[in-house]
Parts: C-alpha cells; structure tokens; sequence
C-alpha cells in the first residue's frame, strides 16, 4: 500500500498503464521490458531518464535510438530528422513535467516535439515520473514546471532565458522555452500509455 495507490488507480481507469515502483532499479527492469519487442526507440530529453540510468540502459540494448541527445554529440547533427524520426519509432520514452492528482500529464516544451510524440507519435508511449513530480491539479502543475522545471533546464540547456538568469519565471516574451503547453487527460484511441511512477525524486 502507497498514498499513490489512488492515483495508480484513477490513471489505470482512466485507460493508461500505471503501475507504482518502489526505486528506479525496479522501473528500470520494466522499462527494458515494455521495450523487448521494439526494434526502434524515440528518447525525449530528460533528466529523469538520466538519473535512474534509464537511457544508458536502454542505449545499451543496440535497438535504433532516436535522441536528440545522442545527436548533438555529432558533428552536424539534424535534431529535425531525430525528432520526425522519433514520432514514427516503435515506441516514445520520455519522463513528464507533471503528473497530476486528476491523472493528467502535463508538459511545457519549446518546441513541441517531445509533447506531439506524446500523444500522437508512436502508439506504445513510456512515461517515467518521479513522485516529486505529483501535482494537484493542471495550475499548480504549470506552476510547479515553471518554478521548478524551467529555471534549471533553461541552466542545463544553456538558454539565454529571464529564468536562467532570475531563477524564476518572469514571463518572458522573447526567446522563450515555455510555447507549447499539452494536457492529456486520457490516452489517446490506440494509444498505450505506461505510466511508472517512482517512489523518489527524480529530475525537475
Ligand atoms: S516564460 Fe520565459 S521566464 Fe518563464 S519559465 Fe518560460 S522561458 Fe522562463
């Protein structure tokens, strides 16, 4: 028993795949699991995915990787085609911004890539969510995004943002991070959305 085990139970109800795992080693197996039949893999960007040794994981499989990570390492690299890619792959893997109490994902992204292969890329979607980043309701996950997630990653990313420099949102209307703004409520029809929710902190 888990004081999230009403959520898993709402988000199983309301058609996702969720489940609760007590450490990342555990969601790790899972993950590896849910990706055993796929020959191709879209990665969006995510700290998440980084920290729980999940990406180093699932690169380590030799399964095509679509990453816009792994392409910036190269010398010219073509994000574009990494992310056109990576909606048409067997399967998207990605963390979320926010989870909320209502079971909705909620995600703020600069260019929309990682949010559209979230409900309309590949049909088998993993989702992994540390429980830090459990929110109420869908205002106090986009306050939580951008108090918590947008300083740091603008820092991380190396943006010239108000907030990597402010450490907090000053609604910014110039060369900002926060443009697309997506709510799923309910898996979309013909869509498997696993969710696995972790019990520790994990990203921002
Ligand atoms: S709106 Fe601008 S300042 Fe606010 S979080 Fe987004 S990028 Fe940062």
């Amino acid at each position: 028993m888990s004081q999230y085990d009403e959520l898993i139970g709402l988000l199983n109800q309301k058609g996702f795949h969720a489940e609760f795992f007590e450490n990342a080693a555990s969601a790790k197996e899972a993950v590896l699991k849910l990706l055993s039949g796929a020959q191709s893999v879209g990665i969006g960007g995510s700290v998440t995915l980084n920290e729980t040794g999940i990406f180093d994981a699932v690169v380590a499989t030799g399964k095509e990787i679509y990453s816009q990570v792994l392409e910036r390492q190269k010398e010219n690299p073509d994000v574009k085609t990494i992310w056109r890619n990576a909606m048409n792959a067997d399967v998207y893997l990605t963390s979320t911004n926010a989870l909320t109490q209502q079971g909705d994902l909620i995600n703020i992204d600069g260019n929309g890539n990682r949010a559209a292969a979230m409900f309309f890329g590949p049909d088998k979607v993993i989702v992994v969510c540390g429980v830090n980043k459990v929110t109420k309701g869908p205002h106090d996950a986009i306050a939580r995004i951008k108090k918590e997630a947008c300083p740091k990653n603008a820092r991380r990313l190396g943006l010239d943002t108000p907030c990597a420099k402010t450490g907090k949102c000053e609604e910014c209307t110039g060369q900002r991070m926060c443009n697309v703004t997506v709510r799923i409520q309910y898996p979309p029809k013909g869509k498997d959305i696993h969710i696995l929710l972790i019990n520790e902190n994990l990203g921002y």
